[in-house]
């Protein structure tokens, strides 16, 4: 699966075109958050370095398909400028006459700025007659978008079936694909994963793809309640997703001594910060919702990633956002980190997981963060992505 990069392409002079993630958010026509973009500046400095002519296309929120001023990738254009301390160009249009002259215009080693894709319908349809106006933009053909990876557009896959040129990897996807898949496909064991968040649901396929690959799977978060009422546990008022049970029981067995559930509760009242709370030894009684893993569940999950070497996380193991119920996702947090810092690899997915850490002040203490919320998920469910697929292999 090893793709080729950036660094096996040669630039000069060459028109590259390269898909990035700047989907950041935008406030008072300024960008907030700019971590997206820097995510994206080895790739780029590497390229206008070395003489590229580099055309940027992204998305940015969900305009639907047309134009709409407040989803212009302007701002980003202009906040890139400032990380590279260098003149950003910026056309807004992402496609038509307007483009093919800001392209033409380009020297070796300027960065244009294409205005966002999603203003066309065509982007999320894939279609093709716009895949191919965008890859006769380019001579060479860039994916660096780690959080589109996923998903099938125009400037995600549609135009890497038209370029002419090589078609690579940029180095922050390199990153994302090193740590992901080394960490699911080619453990250092023992490989414990961390699983919460707030639905089964929704991490289905990874429970079942990752059971196929670890050690230990610990499940905390709302999830855990659904593998309660599986056990015949009573959940009190507690998230349950009743149409999952079954599949939880079937998880269960197939889990065996792999699958590790808590063991108590931290129990509110209601869903607020001040709400009475007390600890559930096992079943929740009635009145009560569970919102966090208790004292002893914490110390069973530490226990067993301590000594763990490979560490996968996904899903915050309770409602961290709230500081009485902040305490397990936390210390789970911590203790990931102090298994990092004695040689464990860490790999980070998902965007609520990732703020958590970074709250907690230890995102500098993890192995690897991912940047892409939706696409590490689904990395981790297994599936491979059409949009890689496509590219060229080493
Ligand atoms: P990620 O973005 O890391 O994949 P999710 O989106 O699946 O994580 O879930 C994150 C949310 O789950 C958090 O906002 C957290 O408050 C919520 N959550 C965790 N545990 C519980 C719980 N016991 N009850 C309700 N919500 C919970
Ligand atoms: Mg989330």
């Amino acid at each position: 699966m090893a793709k080729k990069t950036v660094a096996d392409i040669d630039p000069k002079g060459k028109r590259v075109l390269m898909r990035v993630d700047f989907n950041v958010p935008i406030a008072d026509g300024k960008v907030g958050d700019d971590k997206r973009i820097v995510a994206a500046i080895p790739t780029i400095k590497n390229i206008i370095e070395r003489g590229g002519k580099l055309i940027l296309m992204s998305h940015l929120g969900r305009p639907k398909g047309s134009p709409s001023p407040e989803f212009s990738l302007k701002p980003a254009a202009d906040r890139l400028g400032e990380l590279l301390e260098k003149p950003v160009k910026f056309v807004d249009d992402a496609m038509g006459d307007k483009v093919k002259t800001a392209v033409n215009s380009l020297n070796d080693g300027d960065v244009l700025v294409l205005e966002n894709m999603r203003f066309y319908k065509q982007e999320e349809a894939n279609d093709e007659t716009f895949s191919k106006q965008l890859a006769a933009l380019g001579d060479i053909y860039v994916n660096d978008a780690f959080g589109t990876a996923h998903r099938c557009h125009a400037s995600t896959h549609g135009v890497a079936r038209f370029i002419t040129g090589p078609k690579v990897v940029g180095f922050l996807i390199e990153k994302e694909l090193k740590y992901l898949d080394d960490a699911l496909n080619n453990p250092t064991r023992p490989f414990v994963a961390i699983l919460g968040g707030a639905k089964v649901s929704d991490k289905i396929e990874v429970i079942k793809n990752l059971l196929s690959k670890v050690d230990k799977l610990l499940i905390g978060g709302a999830m855990a309640y659904t593998f309660m009422k599986a056990q015949g546990k009573p959940t009190g008022n507690s998230l349950v997703e009743a149409d999952k049970v079954d599949l939880a029981k079937d998880l269960i067995k197939i889990g065996g001594d792999k699958l590790v559930l808590p063991l108590d509760t931290i129990c509110g009242k209601e869903f607020k910060e001040d709400t009475p709370t007390m600890t559930a030894e096992g079943n929740i009684p009635d009145g009560w919702e569970g919102f966090d893993i208790g004292p002893k569940t914490v110390e069973l999950f530490k226990n067993l990633v301590v000594n763990a070497k490979t560490i996968v996380w996904n899903g915050p193991l309770g409602v961290f956002e709230m500081k009485p119920f902040a305490n397990g996702t936390f210390s789970l947090a911590q203790t990931i980190a102090d298994a990092t810092a004695k040689g464990a690899v860490s790999v980070i997915g998902g965007g609520d997981s990732a703020s958590a850490i970074k709250k907690a002040g230890l995102n500098k203490a993890m192995t690897h963060i991912s940047t892409g919320g939706g696409a590490s998920l689904e990395f981790m469910e297994g599936k491979g992505f059409e949009t890689l697929d496509i590219l060229d292999n080493k």
